[in-house]
């Protein structure tokens, strides 16, 4: 992961530490010295994390943070804090600012990673979702993007496992109002917890007496159901080595003892969103897919889909030694509805007619439409004069219910020609079944139109 960090601190001997311990991790660092030149890089050049210093002359670090949070140009990217270890009141107001997260000075090593690597991955995120809302306009991510706090909008869900009672609830406490807390005690039936709940993150105490922690951690990493799901550690001082091992399995963020309640929640809510953002690219992806195979005026699925599933379905029968058959269906004269009643009217007809096949067939059967006013169903475990029975009774549902379109709710009549095959026993192929039902339809027309007909077996 390389990314760009802006450090700014008024002494420049500071600006120099952080530098070089980022520079070793591969990080690009662009030092400031001033508020007014951190404003500058934000705006100019790509900037992926702001390490802030609090106490600066001339403009402080809560004034750079709230001008940041305050310009739709700036206000996505992640903003650290460094404040005086015993200033909890700076990081109160650096909240108020706008900041992502707190470091503290001396800075430790772990946490400045931790930290920075968790908040260029939710600036990854960020950063693709604006990409595709520019490009598609997708309402959706616009909407979530436009979302100053993914948390306080809907509830977050968080599973603690914590044995000792009395810590469990201090933690209640500290984010009383802020989110849903269940609370495990067993680590097992935690681990059952988190695969059965939505849980929106995890936090795990590395305070068992007789447990290993990160063993839970593992587990939920590999289980698809809790694989997305941040963890959270809250640990002992002096644990670096074993959160250093947390990090490195996948555990996300960690706090150390005694915990901070501002602390708990920035971290919190950076975990949440990312997962939040996740979540939502992920579905955005799924219905790219989707609308991919999905013909946009009927709701079916289009031909591409039929192309590759009825492959899968054919090899699946045969494997099987199960019938499978399938019917084309093309609406009789459409042309002249469209040309009688205009192509609205001919769409509605479609939409129609798509309905009334959906509502004819079973579940398992796939529906297609070919394209125009051709449509395709392929019916798995059906041997033809099935096939045939339900090919008919789609005709005579179309033909026999007079279609009401317009805006004047006129009634026309339609109807449709089926062409009927079955998948045989012997030395059959994907192509030559439809290239039978094809046939079969083309009779269908010549015989007269308004009927069924069934390829020879
Ligand atoms: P036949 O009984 O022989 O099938 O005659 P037909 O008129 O149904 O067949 P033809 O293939 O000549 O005409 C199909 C028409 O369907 C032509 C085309 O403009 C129209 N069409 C194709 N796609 C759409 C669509 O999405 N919407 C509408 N309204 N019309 C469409
Ligand atoms: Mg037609
Ligand atoms: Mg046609």
């Amino acid at each position: 992961m390389t990314a760009r960090i802006l450090v700014v601190d008024d002494v420049p001997a500071n600006v120099k530490l952080l530098e070089a311990r980022l520079l070793a991790e591969y990080f690009e660092v662009i030092p400031a010295f001033s508020g007014a030149e951190a404003l500058d890089a934000c705006e100019n050049g790509r900037v992926d994390v702001v390490l802030l210093d609090v106490m600066m002359p001339d403009m402080d670090g809560f004034e750079v943070c709230r001008r940041l949070k305050n310009d739709p140009a700036t206000q996505h990217i992640p903003v650290v804090m460094v404040t005086a270890l015993d200033q909890v009141s700076d990081r109160v107001r650096g909240l108020e600012a706008g900041a992502d997260d707190f470091l503290t000075k001396p800075v430790n090593d772990l946490q400045l990673m931790t930290r920075v690597k968790s908040l260029v991955r939710l600036k990854t995120l960020t950063d693709e979702l604006r990409l595709r809302a520019a490009t598609t306009r997708n309402i959706g991510i616009e909407e979530l993007l436009s979302r100053r706090d993914a948390v306080t909008e809907a509830p977050a869900h968080v599973l603690l496992l914590e044995e000792r009672a009395s810590a469990a609830e201090r933690v209640a406490k500290m984010l009383r109002g802020r989110c849903r807390l269940s609370v495990a005690v067993d680590p097992n039936a935690a681990f059952f917890q988190a695969a059965d709940g939505d849980y929106d993150c995890i936090i795990v105490s590395t305070a068992f007496s007789d447990y290993d922690p990160l063993r839970l951690c593992s587990q939920l990493r590999t289980l698809d159901r809790t694989r997305f799901v941040p963890i959270m550690l809250l640990a002992d001082q002096g644990e670096d080595a074993r959160l250093a091992r947390g990090l490195e399995l996948g555990v996300n963020d960690y706090l150390v003892r005694p915990i901070d309640q501002h602390e708990l929640i920035a971290r919190l809510v950076t975990q949440i969103k990312r997962k939040r953002y996740n979540d939502h690219l992920r579905e955005s992806v799924a219905q790219t897919i989707e609308m991919a195979v999905t013909d946009g005026l009927t709701g079916l699925h289009n031909r591409r889909y039929l192309d590759s599933h009825l492959t899968t379905l054919f090899e699946r029968a045969r494997n099987r030694r199960r019938p499978l058959s399938l019917m084309i269906t093309d609406i009789d004269r459409f042309k002249a509805i469209n040309d009688t009643y205009g192509h609205d009217v001919g769409d509605e007809v479609l939409r129609e007619f798509a309905s009334r096949l959906r509502k004819n067939v079973r579940g398992i059967d796939l529906a297609c439409r070919m394209g125009g006013e051709e449509f395709v169903v392929v019916m798995p475990d059906t041997e033809g004069p099935i096939a045939e029975k339900v090919a008919e009774r789609i005709r005579a549902q179309i033909a026999d219910t007079p279609f009401v379109v317009g805006a004047d709710r006129r009634e026309i009549t339609v109807t449709v020609s089926v062409g009927v095959s079955a998948m045989m026993r012997e030395a059959d192929a994907v192509e030559a079944m439809m290239k039978r039902a094809d046939l079969a339809l083309y009779e269908a027309k010549n015989g007269g139109r308004n009927r069924v007909v069934a390829a020879a077996a």
